[in-house]
């Protein structure tokens, strides 16, 4: 579908959840969130209601983030209704990694096709410090699953201050090349602030190339990671909720006062 803008919308991204097993300190607060009610998540049945309207008018990609999606039980469940809707030719996930060596094989079985992890140093102190208490070694083990497992080709996304240059990004990007993974580096945002831009190895943040609509763990429809606009579609049905942020999408993002990372999934 091509919004006012001529650019064709054909990529959903659904956050599954808000809640994460970790705290990275440019995402989430380690204290004091409101997460959202468990009775406004919206169910597996209902994301797949709305992923297959959204096909229905024109999405082929689809991508699960969160929150982190395999803190929400059973997303391979959902992964498998995805899979079924016919006319979704790239189905992935962007996760944090630490729980992927557990759920690797059984997300490729239900149909997920590749996945993006999070991974900003290898450093096993300073990823400690960055995500307030992961482990590392966790990481890595869902990466070399996530490859075992076929789900290819596994992408890094690596959150940097402002280039790709600095130390902990650049062993990273010699991780990856030794390994195999696709790197992309993303600079630091701030949504209240404002402040984003391209990122380097990946197709986000340029606006005027942008093809993107998200859904809120809660059913919100938003047309822009950098805008406040959202349409519920509880309130009017995913049909109009997904024809309304088409027709909305602003020509560039500007704030968002309302989200934050770690609800609406980056
Ligand atoms: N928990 C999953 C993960 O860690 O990949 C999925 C959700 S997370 C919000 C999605 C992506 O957003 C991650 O790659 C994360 O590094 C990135 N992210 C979070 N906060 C960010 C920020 N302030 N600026 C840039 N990227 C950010």
């Amino acid at each position: 579908m091509l919004d006012k803008f001529n650019r064709n919308i054909n990529y959903l991204r659904i956050s599954v959840t808000d809640r994460c097993n970790l705290r990275c300190i440019y995402c989430m607060p380690e204290e004091g969130v409101r997460l959202i009610r468990h009775e406004d998540i919206l169910s597996y049945d209902e994301i797949a209601d709305v992923t297959r309207e959204a096909v229905a008018m024109g999405i082929t990609r689809v991508r699960i983030t969160g929150g982190e999606p395999l803190a929400r039980k059973g997303v391979a469940t959902l992964i498998s209704m995805l899979a079924g809707i016919g006319g979704i030719t790239d189905l992935s996930m962007t996760t944090n990694g630490t729980m992927l060596a557990e759920h690797a094989d059984e997300l490729a079985a239900a149909g997920l096709m590749r996945v993006n992890i999070s991974l900003d140093t290898l450093d096993p102190d300073k990823y400690r410090r960055v995500t307030r208490g992961g482990e590392l070694s966790d990481v890595l083990e869902g990466i070399i699953a996530a490859q075992n497992a076929g789900l290819r080709p596994v992408k890094i996304n690596c959150v940097i201050k402002s280039t790709p240059d600095e130390e902990d990004a650049r062993m990273v990007a010699g991780f990856c090349m030794k390994e195999g993974l696709e790197v992309r580096f993303i600079r630091e945002m701030d949504l209240a602030g404002g402040t984003f831009s391209v990122v380097h190895g990946g197709s986000g943040g340029h606006c005027a190339r942008c093809n993107r609509l998200r859904l809120t763990p809660d059913g919100i429809v938003k047309p822009c990671l950098f805008s406040d606009i959202g349409y519920n579609i509880r309130e009017m049905g995913a049909t109009e909720a997904l024809r309304r942020a088409v027709g909305d999408k602003p020509e560039k993002g500007t704030v968002n006062h309302i989200n934050g990372f770690y609800n609406i999934g980056g």
